[in-house]
């Protein structure tokens, strides 16, 4: 299989990826040759793997959310723990990956596009891959329910409005896309309204009829995205309700999320994760902490209740902002945030011969680049914790790092998106010769 869940199947020397075909299963294909292209389409799993299930998903083919609802989550977990230890048992013992108790309903923040079907019905989903057709999704498995419950509502409350979903071809109509986030542990819920133009007819009734059916909601936010674009969010907002942002807490801290701010999607197991992540550092309240790749400060804030202090660097100003007032929040007196390149800042310090103990980097899937690892390297902090969301990118860091004097004490998988190829892994380096 392929790092992204595919089977790879062979014919005739050429090789074909194939969603919904397990390693090791039998399948009967059919090859369509167009022009000097040619396609390969399942027909049949002849024998299926002892992992396969019948999807419990009924749209999971051509959703493209989701890539191994076939496969039991116990055959999830074993993909997963595969491809990780494949890419990094050469560094050391891969520890079993945390799954989830139940793997579903987990996702906090949920994206909705909204288009006219069939018969000028109006419906609600994500776009296919790779196309601009929306696959109508009514009760996502892996969506907060709660956010499944009012995108429903929006769409049955649609027509007595007049609201039409906006037609970027015909560039008509008005609602984009609903974006819903929630707090796990506060239950405060955030409805974003992407909408075409400022002009919203009847707005406070909308607002009153969807309040009303969901309590839940704290605040609602008009967005404005009134370009041909893919990106979801336009840069005009209007807070229609309540405060504009929701809070939620993370390992004992109260994070501020508003319609724009990166929050991990799933809150039970980011908290495996940081607290993780906290244990593999062993603070013990004198330490000097770098956290690279800070976004909103989550992993600066949890770790600077156990260090001397934390500083963190990150590269979006927005994320910056909140990381800041997250600190004040939960009234944190030492942790600073700075905006800028990790690997600028890495060597800025390395220069200025400044002493670090621990250093966490959380960088994105492409995982850092040779000015930081360099840069980390010279500075030697005792220990570094490595946390990733791609096991590539993960594994050619690693051996940047091992080069540079590390030596990797603990590897440990943690299942965060149930249901989709995606797994993330944090893992533990301790300097050589302290
Ligand atoms: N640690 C945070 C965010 C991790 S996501 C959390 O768990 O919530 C990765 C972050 O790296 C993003 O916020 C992104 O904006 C930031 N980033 C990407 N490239 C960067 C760079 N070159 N320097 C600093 N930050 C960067």
């Amino acid at each position: 299989m392929t790092q992204d869940g595919k089977g790879i199947v062979t014919i005739e020397g050429e090789k074909y990826f194939l969603s919904n075909v397990i390693e090791g299963e039998e399948v009967l294909v059919e090859m369509i040759t167009r022009g000097r292209k040619r396609f390969v389409n399942l027909l049949e799993v002849k024998e299926a793997n002892a992992f396969r299930v019948e999807s419990p998903c009924e749209i999971s083919a051509n959703c493209g959310g989701c890539q191994l609802q076939h496969l039991s989550y116990a055959g999830q977990l074993h993909f997963k723990q595969s491809k990780v230890n494949a890419l990094l048992s050469e560094y050391g013992e891969v520890s079993p990956i945390i799954g989830m108790e139940n793997p579903t309903h987990y996702r906090n923040k949920v994206h909705s596009t909204f288009s006219l079907g069939f018969k000028s019905k109006i419906i609600s989903g994500i776009f296919e891959e790779e196309s601009h057709n929306v696959v109508s999704v009514k009760d996502c498995l892996i969506q907060d329910e709660r956010a499944n419950a009012i995108i429903e509502t929006i769409r049955k409350l649609m027509p007595s409005f007049k609201m039409m979903p906006y037609d970027e071809d015909a560039e008509k109509g008005f609602l984009r896309h609903v974006l819903i986030r929630t707090g796990h542990v506060s239950g405060e819920v955030m409805v974003v309204l992407v909408v075409v133009s400022p002009m919203f007819p009847e707005k406070n009734h909308f607002v009153k009829a969807l309040t009303e059916a969901h309590p839940e909601i704290k605040t609602i936010v008009q967005n404005v995205n009134p370009k041909k674009t893919s990106m979801v969010l336009g840069d005009k907002e209007v807070v229609l309700f309540g405060k504009g942002f929701i809070e939620d807490t993370l390992c004992d801290t109260v994070f501020r999320i508003s319609s724009k701010s990166f929050y991990q999607v799933n809150p039970i197991q980011t908290e495996i994760l940081y607290n993780k992540a906290i244990e593999m550092a062993d603070l013990r309240d004198k330490e000097v902490v770098l956290d690279a790749y800070s976004g909103i400060g989550t992993i600066s804030l949890i770790a600077s209740r156990k260090a001397n202090h934390v500083v963190g660097i990150e590269l979006n100003n927005d994320a910056v902002r909140d990381a800041i007032s997250n600190a004040k929040r939960n009234n944190i007196k030492n942790a600073r945030f700075y905006n800028g390149d990790a690997g600028d800042f890495m060597r800025d310090v390395a220069k200025e011969g400044e002493h670090l103990d621990v250093v966490f980097m959380d960088p994105p899937r492409s995982g850092s680049d040779e000015r930081f690892l360099n840069a980390l390297v010279t500075l030697s902090p005792k220990k570094v914790v490595y946390i990733s969301c791609n096991p590539l990118s993960l594994a050619r860091d690693l051996k940047v790092l091992v080069a540079g004097g590390y030596k990797v004490e603990e590897i440990q998988p943690v299942d965060m998106f149930p249901g989709t190829w995606h797994v993330e892994t944090v893992v533990k380096l301790q300097r050589r010769n302290p």
